[in-house]
């Protein structure tokens, strides 16, 4: 057997053992309000992964486990702590990311409220033209662009 498998196993287990907990944890907070974003769940996890981790500690010191064992199964879990930690802070950016997006999106159209395109309203019959054209889409007048300055 690949070592790489028997951390899979281990972290199959790892899981297995927890989802009882979890579920118990989750009937008995049953009336609260289940945060169920990514975030809160990689929070979770990570929160799973470092209980399992008191635990091996625990098993370890009452002599339930060999310390190739415990050296190993604790590398497992803080490696997966470190991925989960990882994970959410990228969650965390993306979120902050989308934050900002939003404001400059509204920036935006609030700028284009105010500023309405001059160069493609039409001088004769008031037309706004959506994009930069040389005669109006409405009435055919020849639009005269400002100059830019260059
Ligand atoms: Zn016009």
């Amino acid at each position: 057997m690949f070592p790489s498998i028997a951390i899979l196993i281990a972290l199959g287990m790892a899981v297995f053992v927890a989802m009882p907990l979890l579920a118990r944890e989750a009937a008995a907070g049953a009336s609260l309000p289940v945060d169920v974003t990514p975030l809160a769940d990689l929070k979770r996890r990570r929160l799973v992964v470092y209980e399992n981790l008191k635990d091996l500690e625990f098993e370890y010191q009452a002599g339930k486990l060999a310390a190739q064992d415990y050296q190993s199964l604790k590398q497992n879990y803080l490696g997966e702590a470190a991925s989960l930690m990882a994970a959410s802070q990228e969650a965390e950016q993306l979120k902050e990311t989308d934050a900002l997006l939003e404001r400059e999106i509204a920036a935006r159209r609030a700028l284009r409220k105010n500023q309405p395109p001059q160069d493609y309203v039409c001088p004769q019959c008031g037309f706004e033209n959506p994009v930069p054209v040389k005669f109006c889409g409405e009435c055919g007048t020849r639009i005269t662009h400002r100059q830019s300055p260059t």
